[in-house]
């Protein structure tokens, strides 16, 4: 008689930490990861379907992030915070990422202007007097940071062709005595009317002015002249809360200085990876997307019936199909995490592109293939598959890398080394 086969004990799936397992954290590292995965499972998972509902800013998860000492991640440690580099921040939004995108995106917006002011800045070149000045300035927002709990957010788009860095600033500031005098309009401002101060990139106003005079300032939600306008009702990220901003004779103080003047348009060049933070959220999204679908096809969703659909073959072979993207898409995500630098050589540059790119477009593609082989139950609104899909549909839109713009600068700098020309093709 044939032996009868039985299943051995059940198991539930357990999902992995976000590196996989390949990268050997540092010390620093897991310490921080573990504050991010305890939070995100235990508190920002569950309130993750409200924020998107009802797209407001995620204030709780922000007063949670602020008690664990998450919201001073990259304020160097002699000023009182954690000091981490490029490596362990972008493990730490992706873990945040998993559990709730809007969240993540946002925490991206508040930490970069930690990142640019602090570790990107002490490899750039200034004066000395540009570096004491500095010096003095960021130790006033660390300071905000540290021990008040304050929010920065990043609001650079205007809906022109600045963002994507072919063009100067709209936003004017004009030099003043002791600070300078704000006019313009920010367009998708995430943390609008949530957070304390807006660090507002802007060009300095005189006579031909170029993207060298661009200008890096923190603005004070509560200055007159700063105003939040627009509706807010997008198809994903709506915990981001991403509308306008307007100032109109707005008088910053000089101290408001997130960078010496000029400075940034030294960042962009030479530490390009400053624009790759925006993907970490969706390297978590994409690691949610399968999470979901093996939990989902093991029949061990919290809340669902337990009925098991792991046996039919073409599911399966889908859960293959997102298990090399992932993997794929991991394994680029951890080069590129570890690759970031000041000045990266050709190939660095290049291999930057493409990891920002295919982080963002393998997390939608993750999602989709996630709802197509769950089928018609996944997608209701009661379960984190839809969400995590229109999420995942945002991420290649952000400029100034969006996924068109990372082909484009692909393409070219593929073929091109710099400074060389071709002819127009003839018509
Ligand atoms: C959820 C969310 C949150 C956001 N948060 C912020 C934020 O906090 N701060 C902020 O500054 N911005 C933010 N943005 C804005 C984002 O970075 C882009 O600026 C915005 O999505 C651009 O929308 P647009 O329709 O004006 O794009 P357009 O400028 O009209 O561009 C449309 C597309 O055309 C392509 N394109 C644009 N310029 C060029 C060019 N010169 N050459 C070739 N192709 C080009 C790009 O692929 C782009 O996707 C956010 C966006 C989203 C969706």
């Amino acid at each position: 008689m044939a032996a009868v086969l039985r299943s051995p004990p059940a198991k539930a799936y357990v999902p992995p930490p976000i590196t996989g397992e390949y990268a050997e954290p540092t010390a620093k590292q897991r310490e921080l990861l573990a504050i991010a995965a305890d939070l995100g499972r235990n508190r920002f998972a569950a309130r993750a379907a409200q924020i998107d509902r009802d797209a407001v800013f995620p204030f709780e998860n922000y007063a949670d992030m602020r008690d664990a000492g998450l919201l001073r991640i990259c304020v160097p440690e002699q000023y009182g915070g954690w000091g981490a580099d490029f490596a362990t921040y972008v493990m730490v939004a992706a873990e945040i990422g998993r559990h709730c995108g809007a969240t993540a995106l946002t925490y991206n917006m508040h930490v970069c202007s930690t990142i640019w002011s602090g570790f990107i800045a002490d490899d750039l070149d200034m004066s000395a007097q540009d570096r004491a000045d500095h010096e003095n300035n960021r130790a006033i927002h660390y300071e905000r940071i540290v021990r008040a709990g304050k929010i920065y957010s990043q609001p650079f788009s205007e809906g022109g062709a600045a963002a994507a860095g072919k063009a100067p600033w709209g936003t004017l500031a004009a030099k003043v005595d002791g600070g300078y005098l704000i006019n313009g309009r920010k367009i998708f401002a995430s943390l609008s009317g949530a957070a304390d101060y807006y660090g507002v990139l802007c060009t300095l106003d005189k006579p031909g002015a170029t993207q060298r005079d661009s200008l890096y300032l923190a603005v004070d939600r509560n200055l007159p002249g700063v105003t939040v306008s627009g509706e807010w009702d997008p198809l994903g990220m709506r915990g981001t809360v991403s509308r306008n901003l307007l100032f109109k004779d707005v008088f910053v103080p000089d101290a408001e200085r997130l960078m010496p003047e000029g400075i940034y348009a030294q960042a962009a060049v030479r530490w390009p990876h400053m624009f790759a933070t925006l993907s970490p959220t969706y390297m978590g999204i994409a690691q949610a997307a399968y999470d979901f679908t093996v939990q989902y096809l093991r029949g061990e969703v919290p809340g669902m019936p337990p009925v098991k659909r792991r046996m039919y073959p073409t599911k399966q072979v889908t859960v293959a199909e997102m298990k090399i993207k992932l993997e794929q898409t991991r394994a680029i995500f951890l080069q590129n995490a570890r690759a970031a630098r000041v000045d990266p050589p050709k190939e660095v540059r290049l291999g930057l592109y493409a990891a920002h790119y295919t982080i963002m477009e393998n997390a939608n593609e993750l999602c989709r293939l996630a709802v197509r082989t769950c089928g018609g139950q996944s997608m209701l609104k009661s379960l984190p598959l839809e969400r995590l899909y229109r999420d995942s549909r945002c991420g290649s839109l952000m400029l100034p890398w969006t996924a068109e713009l990372c082909i484009d600068k692909l393409g070219r700098e593929c073929l091109y080394e710099p400074g060389e020309r071709d002819e127009e093709p003839a018509a």
